[in-house]
């Protein structure tokens, strides 16, 4: 997507009519010329991986721009500032990031620190009065998820999890059709993700930065995809674990199966790993039909396919759809497709209940909201 025009059609042929409520406007709103100069002014807190991944996608961003990083490595601000153009004043270490809050040229903060930083440094930012991101999973623990939801809006700031499949057009076309019941009803769902995990040293397998392991990771996934498989919230988890590499795993989770039920019956069987590769998909199985996404949860491109044929929607760069999707909310106060501080703490409710039933050799835990 390299100008405003592919931009446009992008979004008329990614989201279809009545997939996306926020989209549609903001192409109007291109199209108009209004609010071009408008844009979200953003300091990414953390520059890792996917950091790098982040601000690479948004140079293709219309409504949001990178102006400020904040790191604990001086060498990496260095390579930040040159990359992307960005001044001293708008840089800032963990130590001085509460000085941000006397910054006009930032308007929000996208935390991609490591999973059980994300609360306190979405603490901090709320304290500093900036909107948020947060990556997912949004934090260790359902306790902690409620406090940076009570923190951002004590602070009136917005809070939002980097949920970027629900900008995703495949995704929101599958949602759709969901929802207009092409399916019929749902009766079952199948998700699997996850990935072999590699340096035997890195935070990811340390309980005291990840919170947990392929579960955190990437078994949010396949939880958050039950849940807009469904369009319900599970009353019920039975969670069990295999582990095949003890050292390695010592601290935190390999592979994790669990199933979810919901109020209307559905059981939906889900999976994720740290131990193996291909193992990414979602189905879907109504008593009208069916669909799979497959690949379902990385970077693109998703593919669909449904009992009515392939679904037929955009490519996007997700990190760049991800952050013009919210920015437009912000911008232009609009509601958001699922990507609030609320709903990272309704998966964060479910992953409790599955770390618990699998600390009670798989018991069936009833989920308590
Ligand atoms: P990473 O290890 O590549 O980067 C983490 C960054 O945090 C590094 O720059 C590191 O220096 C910094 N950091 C700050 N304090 C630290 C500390 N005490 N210990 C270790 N590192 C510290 O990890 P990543 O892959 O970029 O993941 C970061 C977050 O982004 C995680 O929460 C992860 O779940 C999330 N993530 C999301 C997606 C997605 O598709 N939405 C993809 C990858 C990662």
């Amino acid at each position: 997507m390299n100008s405003r025009r592919d931009f446009l059609q992008q979004v008329s042929l990614g989201l279809g009519t009545a997939a996306f409520t926020s989209f549609p406007a903001l192409a109007n709103q291109l199209a108009k010329g209004a609010n071009q100069d408008k844009k979200l002014r953003v300091a990414i807190m953390g520059l890792g991986g996917y950091a790098n991944i982040v601000a690479r996608g948004m140079q293709e961003c219309k409504l949001a721009t990178i102006t400020g990083v904040i790191s604990g490595t001086p060498s990496k601000i260095e390579t930040w500032k040159q990359k992307y153009n960005i001044p001293d004043k708008n840089t800032y270490n963990y130590e001085t990031v509460g000085q941000i809050k006397n910054n006009p040229d930032i308007d929000l903060v996208y935390v991609i620190t490591p999973n059980s930083l994300h609360h306190k440094h979405v603490l901090q930012i709320a304290a500093a009065g900036k909107h948020v991101i947060c990556e997912k999973p949004i934090a260790d623990n359902a306790k902690q998820a409620r406090e940076m939801i009570a923190a951002c809006e004590k602070a009136g700031v917005k809070f939002y999890i980097g949920y970027r499949l629900h900008f995703e057009p495949h995704t929101r076309e599958l949602i759709r059709m969901r929802e207009a019941g092409a399916f019929g009803k749902v009766m079952h769902v199948n998700n699997y993700a996850g990935f072999k995990i590699g340096d035997p040293t890195q935070w990811r397998l340390k309980k005291s930065l990840a919170g947990g392991g392929a579960l955190m990771d990437v078994g949010v996934y396949s939880l958050n995809g039950a849940r807009y498989c469904t369009g319900e919230e599970p009353i019920w988890v039975t969670a069990q674990e295999s582990k095949t590499d003890p050292v390695k795993f010592k601290e935190v989770d390999e592979t994790v199966t669990f199933q979810l039920g919901f109020p209307s019956g559905i059981i939906a069987n889900c999976g994720c790993t740290y131990g193996f590769n291909n193992v990414e998909g979602l189905k879907l199985m109504g008593d009208k039909g069916w669909a799979q996404l497959n690949p379902a949860f990385g970077y693109g491109p998703i593919r669909g396919n449904t009992h009515l044929g392939p679904i037929n929607a955009a490519d996007v760069n997700h990190q760049a759809n991800q952050m013009d999707g919210i920015a437009d909310c912000i911008l232009n106060n609009k509601p958001d497709p699922n990507v609030s501080g609320h709903e990272g703490l309704k998966d964060m409710i479910v992953l409790d209940a599955v770390y618990e039933s699998l600390r009670k050799n798989g018991a069936k835990i009833m989920i308590s909201r």
